[in-house]
């Protein structure tokens, strides 16, 4: 084994429910492993205020955050590195080597890598032009202090939008949905709140001025439409998010398990677009740890 500055047998990327449930599998089989999380963990399970296709009892996402976030703290063979973000990832034929934002580069025989989808973003799609190339924000990441009373630009129909009226039922807000024609189906489950506007849309011109976001819209129909708002948040689809380095990915930027090198697995969301569910994810993590476990076992003998 060359250098390394941890000793462990497993290094986890990643601290959403599979890279949670990976780290935790591992120490009930006795493996120590090192699990990397730039935020909090399960932040992404924090947003979602009601679950109903959860076993064990949990009825909102923080519930179910918070369960699980006691239970890692506790699990004394994870040690947690939190606030770190892995930049980079090297398999080789005996180790894989994971470097921080830190530059502290990590080593360990496997590496289990669960790194979830982020946002697409405006220059992602061909259907809006931003000429400032801005990162926005999730709509699900709005906080409720902030949209009180607001106007809100969202771009793009997908589902969470759906999550955010159900996570603020009282909230005075208004939501300009700008949709392109493949979100059209999704938008039905929204049409008839009466806090949403629908605009059916087929290009979008983002522009900015005096803390005001403005939409110039060609509609479906060839008509120009102007919308001005207090801010404008993403409701595009996501996209996969996973460290530079050694892992295969298909053209869509997923991770497919069975293609990785054998000292690499993939749970959770990377895995593909298909199955993203917290209950997938807590699978698939730990079913990740087990193949370590039992890929450690049959070198041994
Ligand atoms: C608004 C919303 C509502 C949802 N509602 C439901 C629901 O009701 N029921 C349900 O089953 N599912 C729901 N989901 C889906 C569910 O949240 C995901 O399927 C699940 O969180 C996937 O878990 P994961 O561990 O694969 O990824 P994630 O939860 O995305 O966790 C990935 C983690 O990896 C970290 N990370 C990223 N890059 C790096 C890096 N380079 N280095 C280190 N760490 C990194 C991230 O910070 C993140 O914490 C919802 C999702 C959203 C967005």
């Amino acid at each position: 084994m060359p250098d390394s500055d941890t000793d462990t047998d497993l290094i986890v990327v990643g601290g959403g429910p599979a890279g949670c449930a990976a780290a935790r599998m591992a120490a009930g089989v006795g493996m120590r492993s090192v699990l990397i999380e730039p935020d909090i963990l399960c932040r992404n399970l924090y947003r979602i205020p009601a679950l109903d296709n959860v076993l064990g009892g949990h009825t909102s996402g923080p519930e179910l955050a918070d369960s699980i976030t006691t239970e890692l703290k506790s699990t004394e063979p994870c040690r947690l590195e939190l606030g770190r973000h892995a930049t980079r990832l090297r398999a080789h034929d005996d180790h894989v080597a994971v470097t921080l934002d830190t530059g502290a580069r990590l080593t360990a025989p496997y590496a289990i890598v669960a790194t979830g989808v982020g946002p697409l973003q405006p220059a992602d799609v061909s259907w809006i032009t931003d000429p400032t190339n801005r990162v926005l924000p999730p709509l699900w990441q709005a906080d409720a202090d902030d949209i009180q009373g607001r106007t809100l630009l969202v771009l793009g129909g997908d589902r969470p939008i759906g999550t955010f009226l159900r996570a603020h039922p009282t909230a005075d807000t208004r939501l300009l949905v700008a949709h392109p024609e493949n979100d059209d189906y999704k938008v039905e489950e929204i049409r008839d709140d009466p806090r949403v506007m629908l605009l059916p849309t087929r290009h979008l011109t983002l522009r900015t001025s005096e803390g005001a976001v403005t939409a110039e819209i060609v509609d479906r129909s060839g008509n120009q439409q102007t919308h001005t708002s207090d801010a404008a948040f993403l409701s595009i689809g996501s996209a996969p998010v996973s460290p530079p380095g050694d892992l295969v990915r298909d053209e869509a930027g997923y991770c497919p398990p069975a293609d990785q090198h054998p000292r690499v697995m993939v749970a959770g969301d990377l895995r593909s677009a298909r199955y993203q569910r917290i209950m997938t994810a807590l699978g698939s993590g730990s079913e990740a740890a087990l193949r370590v476990y039992y890929a450690a076992q049959e070198l041994r003998m």
